[in-house]
């Protein structure tokens, strides 16, 4: 497997307030995820709220291949300034994973364009992630469906962009449905968003949540070409690939921004 660099971002709050999230995720739910991925090959680095620049900072971002976010209580609290820098590198091929409650963070909420609200009930329940598109790089190794004995319910309407692609749907003790697995492209950027998570229930322990997670990372790595134009810039193209005719037509002088 070729070289592929993963920063995790927790707000890393419920584990340090909550004694039965602490207990549950003593290294935080940050540390659970590092402890699979580094034994899967990946190069792992971990960031948290309360570090400088959230750990975020322009080096670190630029030595990611793939970012992924869990948040829910302090999304208020990122830096706007960091959120810019991290949409800057996902537009340059950074791929994004956004976990459960990540949904409403700011990033997430930046790179859909809409609200991305829905609807959510806390009960234990038993969900069934199915596998609606089995031959996706991210849902291989997993049976028809993952199913997890108590999981918060995310109901529709999940207020997102169209997927380019839907991986998964759950089904919940309670009747409702959601799409809770989905990827998007954004200028060279993958993003996959994945719903199970909550920092109640050892979700993250879960061997098939962790496969998809780490599938999630091979897949969102960029593969591109980074020569294209087009983003973050718009040049000007005055020397073209063939004589254009001479239409006699004047042209305004017009500034164009850069
Ligand atoms: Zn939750």
């Amino acid at each position: 497997m070729t070289e592929c660099r993963v920063t995790i971002y927790n707000e890393f709050v419920h584990e340090q307030r909550n004694p039965e999230v602490g207990k549950l995720y003593p290294k935080g739910i940050h540390g659970a995820i590092g402890e699979y991925l580094v034994a899967q090959g990946f190069l792992v680095r971990t960031a948290t709220l309360e570090m400088e620049e959230h750990g975020l900072t322009r080096d670190v971002l630029d030595a990611t291949d793939v970012l992924i976010w869990w948040g829910h209580v302090a999304h208020h609290k990122v830096d706007d300034a960091v959120v810019d820098r991290i949409q800057s590198r996902i537009l340059n091929g950074m791929g994004l994973i956004v976990l459960h409650s990540g949904h409403l963070s700011k990033i997430f909420r930046r790179m859909m364009g809409t609200s991305c609200g829905l609807c959510w009930r806390e009960a234990a329940e038993r969900e069934r992630l199915w596998v609606v598109n089995p031959n996706h790089e991210i849902t291989q190794g997993l049976g028809r469906y993952i199913e997890l004995p108590n999981a918060e319910m995310y109901g529709e309407q999940f207020d997102v962009p169209e997927p380019d692609e839907l991986l998964f749907i759950s089904w919940f003790e309670g009747g409702e449905v959601f799409r809770s697995g989905a990827v998007w492209h954004r200028g060279r950027g993958r993003i996959f968003y994945f719903r199970p998570g909550h920092e109640t229930y050892p979700i993250f322990y879960n061997q098939d949540i962790l496969r998809v997670i780490a599938n999630g990372v091979r897949w969102a790595k960029f593969r591109g070409n980074t020569e294209t134009c087009g983003i973050e810039v718009c040049p000007n193209i005055t020397e073209p690939l063939e004589a254009i005719e001479d239409k006699g037509v004047a042209f305004a002088e017009i500034e164009h921004p850069q």
